[in-house]
């Protein structure tokens, strides 16, 4: 054999040795991070709630590692920060809207149809600006201002009667979201802090949940609360402003509260808005939290938003199962 040849047969065997090389490397890769992986969202992968066409994770292995450590904290490390209306309150119901908690008294007969056009005109400008895909967060804020203090005069305005909101409440349309006695129960059962933090009115929120039973001492509403006069009719609003993007201010308001559950430093986060995604702001210690976003409008633009925003998208759903599957994996 000359020299060329022998040189050829060198590089086609040293070739050949890197490709067998270089494949069982790429084997052992694929293998360990299939292994790992599967490890990772094992739990997730197993529950059958999360199989749904309607979750969607962005990051399944964070997620699932989330979870582990909620899982391993337990009761005693555990609390729950949520939003009320098209959260734990339903977005539809049969393909109709649900009123929120301002639109129990929107659509109620305490007030007059004149007060009710005014705020359904109000609702159209302002709705679409709160969920307009093309704003940021900064440019819809003065919006959300100018919408809560017109709306609230015009209730001012109305001289609403206080003792008319629990006959106004079960006659409105309001729903809970499916599987809401058991979410509530069983954080009760564990004495696990609720903290429902609204931008609605306090008042109609709590006969909301007052009514559908479910309002036990271990839950705590933050919220638009209304001022009364001694003949119970409605003069003015209690307090600063909530309203849908400014809750990072009513979260450091509540510093106190969160002072009392310093230890409570696992968290569970349910919202519907970007602006919900600040609630946990006035948490002083938080180990781990997992942000639960309901998506229930303008889904093809937000979806990717949403994606980046919360670990959990929950699209179109009505339901409370998904915490409710993951409430029973930590209790
Ligand atoms: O409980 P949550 O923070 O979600 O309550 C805020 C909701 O109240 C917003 O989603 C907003 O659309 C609604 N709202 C309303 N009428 C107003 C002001 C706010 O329905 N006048
Ligand atoms: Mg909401």
């Amino acid at each position: 054999m000359d020299r060329t040849a022998v040189a050829k047969m060198g590089a086609v065997a040293s070739a050949s040795v890197c490709a067998l090389v270089g494949g069982v490397v790429l084997a052992q890769y694929i293998f360990t991070m299939k292994k790992k992986t599967g490890k990772k969202t094992k739990i997730i992968e197993m529950m059958p709630e999360f199989q749904k066409k309607t979750v969607h994770i962005k990051d399944p292995a964070r997620v699932e590692e989330i979870i582990c450590g909620l899982i391993k904290g337990g009761a005693a490390k555990l609390q729950i920060i949520t939003d009320f209306d098209m959260t734990l309150s339903r977005f539809s119901y049969n393909g109709k809207r649900c009123p929120t908690c301002h639109n129990i008294i929107d659509n109620s007969k305490i007030i007059t149809d004149e007060c009710r056009k005014k705020l359904l005109q109000l609702k159209e400008t302002y709705y679409a600006i709160e969920i307009d895909p093309a704003l940021t967060i900064e440019e819809k804020y003065p919006y959300m201002v100018e919408w809560y203090h017109k709306s609230h005069a015009l209730l001012i305005e109305q001289g609403l009667q206080k003792d008319k909101f629990a006959e106004i409440v079960r006659e409105s349309d309001v729903m809970l979201k499916e599987g809401y006695e058991n979410f509530f129960d069983k954080l009760s059962e564990h004495n696990i802090p609720v903290f429902i933090f609204s931008a609605g009115i306090g008042d109609i929120l709590e006969e909301v949940i007052h009514q559908a039973g479910v309002y036990h001492s271990n839950v705590k509403v933050v919220s638009n609360f209304m001022d009364f006069d001694e003949n119970g009719i409605l003069k003015g609003f209690k307090g600063e402003l909530i309203h849908v993007y400014n809750k990072h201010d009513g979260a450091l308001k509540n510093t106190e509260y969160f002072k009392q559950l310093k230890d409570n430093s696992n968290i569970i986060l349910l919202g519907d808005s970007q602006g919900d995604l600040s609630m946990a702001d006035g948490v002083a210690n938080v180990e781990h939290i997992l942000k639960i976003g309901y998506l229930n409008d303008k889904v093809d633009e937000l979806l990717e938003k949403y994606m980046d925003s919360y670990d959990i998208v929950l699209v179109k759903d009505e339901s409370l199962e998904v915490a409710n599957s993951i409430l029973q994996k930590i209790l």
